[in-house]
């Protein structure tokens, strides 16, 4: 998935001859002889929309948050080096478009722009277009070409050769521009409407799936919890709790020392029964409140100049979200990066391998793999994307300087770090 040219340029030169040809090519050699004069209209009316879309989601800016911005009450205060300003939750600075973006997806090459907060809209309108368009011509070809071969006992001075020539070019063509956008569009409703989440929070979510059951992960989330609440993380039995408070043991000698996992490293950070499952993602509010969260409201989805009505700095948090603790830390718990010091990974696996009574090989599988103790700017997900692949810009975060302090926050470094930046500003 991750394209980068020599010559940005050519991320928009190469769709726009690709939709030239297949629009003009098709209308000129098949549609003026097989579609009435009205089908004939409608075709370019499809095609107008394709390129009046396109031309909205290259120019239509995503978003970015004014300078002197002041992340919200309960959110991770993020530096930008490079803006020198604060991030709102969810944006990143990326590195093509030199900005900080609102609700960054993902830098696209193909619209030499970003996909984010305020032209998510634009952006899936001009997959709808393509999508629309490219299958209305791959069925009027394929109608062409089913035809030859109805009719292949035909003599040769009947078959219109520069037609057939058209047909047999263009459709394969078209299939794998249709293909490859449905795929593209099926991903995006996917992670949007169905997750509730962009491409880079997607990202995210799997690299703390891959990292939950490491020291390095837990290490963070303690030292994230002591920054906010000035005390120690205390022993956690499991975060999800039915009765609103998250389950936890403030007495370590009331323990239930009876636990099954009598074979676990009474040295470790990482929680006995604790699972991925357990951490709920804060911006997912449900597949319609997504869509329109994204999208406007319904009459505007058509409209080629519709999109959301929200700020893109604060962003509505899931009812589920609020009523489970979570310790009270905002998404990503681990505040989105790792801090130096506890480099040297020792999963707990070995002592707990060789008590394993009976392996778990989902459990294994994942402890073995070396992305689980991979730092935040080198993880790559399944598909080998690394953050840098999706566009942003790692150089500009901060990671020197821990920011990673909520607003409203006990931390005793809040104000030091605020002055610290407010000086540099
Ligand atoms: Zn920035
Ligand atoms: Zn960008």
């Amino acid at each position: 998935m991750a394209i980068s040219f020599k010559w940005p340029i050519l991320g928009v030169i190469v769709p726009s001859i690709l939709i030239g040809m297949i629009g003009y090519g098709s209308h000129y050699f098949v549609f003026t002889s097989h579609l009435n004069s009205r089908d004939q209209l409608w075709f370019e009316f499809y095609l107008s929309m394709v390129w009046i879309s396109y031309i909205i989601a290259i120019f239509k800016q995503p978003g970015s948050p004014p300078h002197g911005f002041q992340p919200n009450q309960g959110e991770w205060r993020r530096w930008c080096k490079k803006c020198k300003n604060y991030k709102p939750e969810r944006s990143h600075h990326c590195k093509s478009c030199k900005k900080c973006v609102l609700q960054m997806d993902h830098h696209c090459p193909w619209t030499m722009n970003c996909v984010g907060h305020d032209n998510i809209a634009h952006f899936l309108r001009f997959l709808l277009w393509v999508i629309w368009t490219t299958g209305y011509v791959m069925i009027q070809l394929s109608k062409r070409a089913i035809q030859y071969y109805e009719e292949s006992n035909l003599p040769a001075y009947l078959i219109n050769k520069s037609e057939m020539i058209a047909v047999i070019f263009l459709l394969p063509i078209d299939f794998f521009v249709f293909a490859t956008i449905v795929v593209l569009f099926i991903r995006c409703v996917i992670n949007f409407f169905f997750k509730g989440m962009t491409q880079i929070e997607v990202w995210e979510s799997e690299r703390i799936e891959g990292q939950i059951h490491t020291e390095r992960f837990w290490n963070q989330i303690k030292r994230n919890y002591f920054r906010l609440h000035n005390k120690e993380l205390p022993r956690l039995t499991s975060w999800r709790n039915e009765n609103e408070r998250t389950n936890y043991d403030e007495n370590d000698e009331d323990k239930d020392t009876s636990s099954t996992n009598n074979d676990i490293n009474e040295n470790s950070s990482v929680p006995e029964e604790f699972t991925f499952d357990d951490l709920i993602f804060p911006y997912d509010l449900g597949i319609w409140n997504n869509i329109v969260s994204n999208c406007g409201s319904p009459w505007k989805w058509i409209l080629p100049w519709g999109g959301t009505n929200s700020s893109g700095y604060k962003f509505e948090k899931s009812g589920e979200f609020i009523e489970d603790d979570q310790l009270g830390l905002p998404w990503p718990p681990d505040g989105g990066h790792q801090e130096n010091g506890d480099g040297g990974e020792i999963n707990r696996g070995d002592i707990e391998l060789q008590n394993m009574r009976r392996p778990n090989y989902r459990l294994l599988k994942k402890r073995l793999d070396p992305r689980s103790t991979m730092k935040r700017t080198e993880w790559m997900n399944d598909l080998g994307e690394t953050l840098d692949d999706l566009g942003v810009d790692i150089d500009a975060e901060d990671t020197d300087n821990e920011e990673l302090i909520v607003v409203g926050g006990n931390s005793n470094n809040d104000n030091d770090n605020n002055s610290a930046h407010n000086t540099t500003a």
